[in-house]
């Protein structure tokens, strides 16, 4: 087994970005996709915000073009899910149900997923109706009635975002108490397009059979009574998760398993950088993980120049 220049783990923009730079630094880069290929955008439809795309971009063409644009340049795309990641010895190992890679340098760009309801309707309406990302999407709803599900900082920031474009926004929490920071509450209820369901689960979204997002079905979590409610959007707002439980007690990481970087994207192990949604709770936009993933491979190169 030879020991590669950089091996990068994960494949949505920070991680195809970084492999785009890292091969036209002559590094042969070697990209393993993991089982979520091309990442969270590849559960979006319509991307309006990527600089570049005037009319927008369908997600999952964007990632194509990302990928096809790495390997241009000789970037070497595998998939594979990654079982082991060993920062602790020299070359760095990286193991897949597959192969065994090492390398000098280590890119991590693993992502987080957004936390989901576990609705089979939830799933097939993503994309239809279905986001977790107002930012992204909530432009697409403008004069409707949606709603938000949490009860956290995410759900109260989202829920007044999209009262820009929306109607109505109507948050739906699965307790009576808010999880959110008082200052987050306070903005939200004084916000009078922000209707509240509190105590309340989503049971399922309608419509699948539209392929369109019509109503959602409500339960009280405390009398057990149903409603439908009609919106035409629902953005999951329940948290996310970074994928890092390969990477647990070897790299330095928040409360909230994101791994923390310093002076841009180098992580606690010299070597080894960490870029996009991995180390990113804030900003979690396409755009800002492509520019950390550009930052990583940048670092890289340097890093392997010494
Ligand atoms: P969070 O604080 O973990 O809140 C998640 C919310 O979703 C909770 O209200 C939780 O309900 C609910 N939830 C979780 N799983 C659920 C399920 N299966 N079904 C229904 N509801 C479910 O996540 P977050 O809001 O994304 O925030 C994450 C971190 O980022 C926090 O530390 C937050 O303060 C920070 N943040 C800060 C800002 C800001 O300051 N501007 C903005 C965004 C995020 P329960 O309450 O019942 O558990």
């Amino acid at each position: 087994m030879s020991t590669r220049h950089v091996v990068i783990v994960g494949s949505g923009p920070a991680g195809l970005t970084a492999a785009l730079y890292a091969a036209r630094a002559n590094l042969q880069p070697l990209v393993i996709e993991g089982l979520e290929a091309g990442g969270q955008l590849m559960l979006t439809t319509m991307v309006e915000n990527f600089p570049g795309y005037r009319d927008g971009v369908l997600g999952p063409d964007l990632m194509a073009e990302m990928r096809a644009q790495a390997g241009r340049f000789g970037a070497e795309i595998v998939q594979g899910n990654v079982t082991l990641v060993d920062t602790r010895v020299r070359p760095f190992v990286v193991r897949t149900s597959e192969a065994e890679y090492s390398a000098r340098a280590l890119i991590i760009a693993t992502g987080a997923s957004a936390r989901m309801l576990g609705l089979p309707s939830e799933r097939t309406l993503m994309g239809h109706g279905v986001s977790t990302c107002a930012t992204c999407d909530g432009y697409f709803f403008r004069g409707q009635e949606i709603a938000v599900v949490g009860g956290g900082d995410s759900a109260m920031e989202e829920a007044i975002f999209l009262t820009k474009f929306a109607s109505k926004v109507t948050v739906v929490h699965r307790r009576d108490a808010l999880r959110a920071s008082k200052i987050m509450q306070d903005k939200a209820r004084a916000n009078s397009n922000i209707a509240w369901l509190l105590d309340t689960e989503v049971e399922e979204i309608q419509d699948t059979g539209k392929g369109a997002v019509t109503a959602m079905v409500v339960r009280n979590s405390k009398t057990g009574a149903r409603a439908v409610v009609p919106v035409s959007g629902v953005f999951v707002a329940i948290g996310h998760t970074p994928n890092t439980s390969l990477l647990k007690g070897q790299l330095e990481m928040d409360a909230n398993g994101y791994i923390v970087t310093h002076d841009g994207v180098q992580t606690t192990v010299p070597g080894v950088f960490a870029c996009g949604d991995v180390q990113d709770h804030v900003y979690r936009q396409a755009i800002t993980a492509a520019g950390t993933g550009c930052m990583a491979a940048l670092d890289a190169e340097r890093y392997l120049e010494t």
